[in-house]
């Protein structure tokens, strides 16, 4: 084959692959463009997860009308100087994402500087210009982009739900309200106002707009400056923990960026004051001068690469834990009931694929060579209990040493599934029916988990349905699963939303909701337990279908077989 140039709208549509991997990049390049702009209100509407509609307004600056249609030409930016690489301040500068947009949707922008006389409407479909003209319109910029990726069904197809597509823009919608308190932003899902946030420049109030005011209360002001940097920060009490890293937020010069080195800086400053399987709320704003960072990684921005990684890390770390210093480790909740053996459902159909772990259980470390495990698992008897973690057991081939959490977990989980084949599910109505504040991603979580919520025993209903509330969605939660313990059910059911996003956790969603809701009623490390209660985890234990890993893969135990501690002691 001979080498050839790629027309000009193929080597387009490449390139927008990578700035516009799914509708959420969209909107975070859009809500970009807007904060550049100076905008101190802007509003978001999606409709379909964001593949019918997406549009985002602003009160900014505004784009002249001689220069709409350049906006949207490749490498069109104002934002740059051309030596200025190394000291990039706005969000936006490589004059990309406007026509990487335009390449693979159908686009109306109309825009209006404060000056002139009358606002600009351009059209684009398929990244080509098929209408500009003169408009009606307030000063400021609204882009409206309209089936996104529908001439690139490969793409469309990769897309997961509406609903997890939308709570993946609500996430993005939501760290900028976070970042910049001082904007009001809204965002408006399939008709109906999700969050708004004041625009008043406290971040409290912005946190109370995202995550509500009951959370916003309760967050503790961090912050600290030198010469050449600052860090503002809140962060939430260690009783006010979450079950996933989600709500560690941090920005770097008003860049929302992923940094797990960062983020990992945030959850060591708590060290010793959670308990495992146990993430912080923080809100990081750190400001660093802009040589130090490199923004120009990837286009779609979220990865920087600092110039001193470690300097950094301690930078967000030492501030929050000398804030936390001092304060005493919560009293975790209290220790879920214990169950007691029950034989699992006979519905259970056999040949149902098993709880299969995604990707293996990860191999454990140990010096011991394993020997590779029946399906089942042999009787064991409980010997003890290392570490209020590990059970030590004894079986006929051999020691034993079981991960509490884990095997509970792979118990709880195959007795969720198996309740849930065997007839209409079993609820624990609510004497007091809890009311609940869910942040918009959380929301996104109940709309994609309906089906599989219900099919496990929570009885969830939206708050005066059909009125459009501001703030937090209002939910009213009337029953839970009878192995959940109700003593706190709006902050259990809570935390198994937040545990559906664990990167490990099971595709199905069903699956899914039964893995988080095992996770979290499981029994945690740390907890001491009972011989009778150690006897009643392996008994049930034997009884499983899949019992050497848990519902996320991890492993359940590890076995030292009688042979090899013979030739560990030389006795042969
Ligand atoms: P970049 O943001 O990297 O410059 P974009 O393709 O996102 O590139 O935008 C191109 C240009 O269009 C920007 O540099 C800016 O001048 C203008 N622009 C885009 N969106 C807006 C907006 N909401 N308000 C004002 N100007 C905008
Ligand atoms: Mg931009």
């Amino acid at each position: 084959m001979p080498i050839r140039i790629l027309p000009p709208e193929v080597a387009r549509r490449i390139a927008a692959g990578e700035v516009v991997e799914r509708p959420a990049s969209v909107v975070k390049e859009l809500l970009e463009n807007s904060l550049d702009a100076g905008a101190t209100r802007v509003s978001v509407e999606i409709a379909e997860g964001g593949t019918r509609l997406i549009r985002v307004t602003d009160n900014g600056c505004g784009i002249e009308s001689g220069e709409l249609e350049l906006a949207f030409r490749r490498h069109a930016t104002s934002k740059l100087e051309a030596e200025d690489l190394g000291a990039i301040a706005t969000l936006g500068f490589r004059g990309e994402a406007l026509p990487s947009i335009a390449a693979v949707s159908d686009v109306e922008a109309v825009s209006r500087t404060a000056g002139a006389p009358s606002a600009t409407l351009v059209r684009l479909e398929a990244g080509e210009v098929v209408e500009s003209r003169a408009a009606a319109g307030p000063a400021g910029t609204s882009i409206a982009v309209r089936n996104l990726f529908r001439r690139q069904p490969a793409r469309l197809k990769f897309l997961r739900s509406a609903s997890a597509e939308a709570g993946q823009i609500a996430t993005v919608v939501s760290h900028y309200a976070l970042a910049y308190p001082e904007v009001a932003f809204s965002l408006v899902v399939d008709g109906r106002e999700t969050f708004a946030t004041s625009g008043s420049g406290s971040r409290r109030e912005a946190v109370s707009g995202v995550y509500g005011s009951g959370t916003a209360a309760a967050m503790i002001e961090v912050s600290e400056s030198s010469e050449d940097h600052s860090l503002e920060a809140l962060i939430g009490a260690p009783g006010l923990s979450r079950a996933s890293r989600s709500y560690i937020t941090i920005f770097i010069n008003r860049r929302w960026v992923r940094s797990r080195t960062l983020a990992f800086a945030v959850e060591e400053a708590y060290r010793g004051l959670l308990p495992a399987g146990r993430y912080p709320i923080a809100i990081v704003d750190l400001h660093l001068p802009p040589s130090e960072v490199d923004v120009n990684v990837h286009p779609a921005k979220a990865e920087v690469r600092l110039r001193d990684e470690r300097r950094v890390f301690g930078l967000v770390q030492r501030p929050i834990r000398a804030a936390l210093a001092g304060m005493a480790a919560p009293s975790y909740g209290a220790a879920p009931a214990w169950p007691r053996a029950q034989p699992l459902a006979s519905s259970w159909a056999p040949d149902e694929p098993a709880g299969v772990p995604h990707g293996g259980p990860p191999q454990p470390e140990v010096e011991a060579r394993q020997q590779p495990l029946p399906t089942r698992i042999p009787v064991l008897r409980p010997l003890g209990q290392a570490g209020t973690t590990y059970v030590i057991a004894e079986g006929p081939a051999g020691l034993y040493l079981i991960d509490q959490h884990a095997a509970h977990e792979r118990v709880l989980f195959e007795r969720i599934r198996a309740g849930r084949q065997g007839g209409p599910p079993a609820f624990q109505g609510l004497l007091a029916p809890a009311t609940l504040e869910l942040t918009p991603q959380q929301e996104a979580l109940l709309d994609g988990h309906r089906e599989a919520l219900r099919s496990v025993g929570f009885e969830v209903e939206a708050f005066a349905p059909g009125r459009r509330h501001r703030g937090p969605g209002g939910y009213i939660l009337r029953a839970v699963p009878p192995l959940m313990k109700a003593d706190d059910p709006g902050r259990a059911f809570t935390e198994v939303l937040d545990l559906l996003t664990r990167e490990d956790a099971p595709a199905d969603p069903l699956d899914r909701l039964a893995a988080s809701l095992a996770c979290h009623a499981a029994v945690r490390a740390g907890h001491s337990l009972s011989v009778e209660e150690m006897r009643d985890l392996l008994r049930q234990l034997e009884d499983c279908e899949t019992p050497q890993t848990c519902p996320h893969g991890r492993p359940t135990m590890l076995h030292l077989s009688a042979d090899e501690l013979a030739r560990r002691f030389a006795r042969r």
